[in-house]
């Protein structure tokens, strides 16, 4: 119960008498409960995990001492089972999770405990989250390991008159065929769709000429990969190779100053350093934290205030996007070490035309 004791001392350090934790990453985090609903009301000395009774059985499995677990039935509530909990241990303030409630359920809690002070509380989870153990370090190994994988099968498809629909489907039953669920809707764009960053596979067939930038991740057991690769279908023009080799260098020079105590911002510093006058196409961050979410606490970019320290998880993926020509990005997973980082994906990157 490691986490649970990383929040106690962060309750105990802002001087939050209990916090009601809903959110629901927050609460498998600090819990092990792999349902989709429940909510925790921990205090400095205590947890009460309540859930509802479809996860009777899975809760009890699945939470254990210290937490204590409650379980509800209809008619009975949500809102019900945590005013009966707040009462039982005489908790008369409490926090919640303000950059997870909206302001209907803000009114909600307020409505139903108009004797209680319900205080916004800052986020505690998310500076906790960001550095891993080494579980769930290994934990994002396998899910890496299964995206180079998927990396590998699918090239197999890769070549002139294959749509980035088949392409797009083809990750998705690979991850599903090893039993992961998809970390986020895989992009696949070739040719000048390369040029939208976040494009959805369309029935655009490959053609030679084209670069493909791939993007994909598996969740696996609760934690995410975050993979990118770009490809060459055939020959292309000196201008696409260019684009290409840039993003290359651009990540290589990000990886190279990567270890503790180095701010995020220098990081990508060196990525857009290395693109020279092509940063100009490099419209977003260098990278993000990676974790239970594909999109985890953390940003590696100009404005980021975050510094690198052993134990997170952070992608690197720089990309150029040339409207109306092309577009290349290669993105890699990596975990901060003592003295660097370790890559955790694997696949290829040197120029590869099919
Ligand atoms: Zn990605
Ligand atoms: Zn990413």
């Amino acid at each position: 119960m490691e986490n649970l004791k990383r929040i106690q001392n962060s309750l105990v350090e802002c001087d939050i008498p209990a916090l009601l934790v809903s959110e629901i990453e927050n609460v498998r985090w600090l819990t092990g409960f792999t349902g989709s609903s429940g909510a925790v009301i921990v205090t400095p000395s205590k947890a009460s995990f309540i859930t509802d009774a479809r996860y009777d059985v899975q809760a009890r499995d699945e939470v254990k001492a210290p937490f204590s677990v409650h379980i509800f039935a209809t008619p009975k509530t949500m809102n019900d089972e945590i005013a009966d909990c707040l009462d039982a241990n005489e908790i008369t303030a409490f926090g919640f999770e303000a950059v997870h409630t909206s302001y209907a359920q803000y009114q909600k809690l307020v409505e139903k405990f108009p004797n209680h002070k319900v205080q916004p509380a800052p986020d505690l989870f998310g500076p906790l989250r960001m550095v891993k153990s080494e579980a769930e370090i290994e934990t994002t190994r396998r899910a890496c390991k299964l995206a180079d994988a998927c990396f590998d099968h699918v090239c197999r498809l890769v070549q002139p008159g294959v749509s980035e629909y088949d392409l797009g489907l083809e990750i998705e039953f690979f991850f599903r065929r090893q039993g992961a669920k998809l970390a986020f809707e895989p992009i696949v764009v070739a040719g000048e769709r390369a040029a939208l960053p976040h494009g959805k596979p369309s029935e655009r067939k490959l053609q030679a000429g084209d670069l493909v930038t791939m993007d994909f991740g598996a969740n696996l057991d609760g934690y995410c990969s975050d993979l990118t690769r770009t490809v060459a279908i055939g020959e292309v023009t000196p201008r696409v190779r260019e684009i290409y080799d840039k993003v290359l260098a651009a990540q290589e020079a990000a990886l190279a100053v990567m270890k503790p105590g180095v701010s995020a911002a220098t990081v990508d510093k060196a990525a857009r350093n290395a693109m020279g006058e092509d940063a100009k196409y490099f419209g977003h961050g260098l990278g993000h934290g990676l974790g239970r979410v594909v999109h985890d606490g953390g940003r590696l970019g100009p404005s980021s205030t975050d510094t690198l320290a052993v134990g997170q998880i952070w992608t690197v993926e720089p990309g150029i996007y040339v409207p109306g020509l092309t577009g290349c990005r290669i993105e890699d997973d990596v975990v901060v070490t003592s003295d660097g980082i370790e890559i955790l994906t694997h696949s290829p990157k040197a120029f590869t035309q099919f």
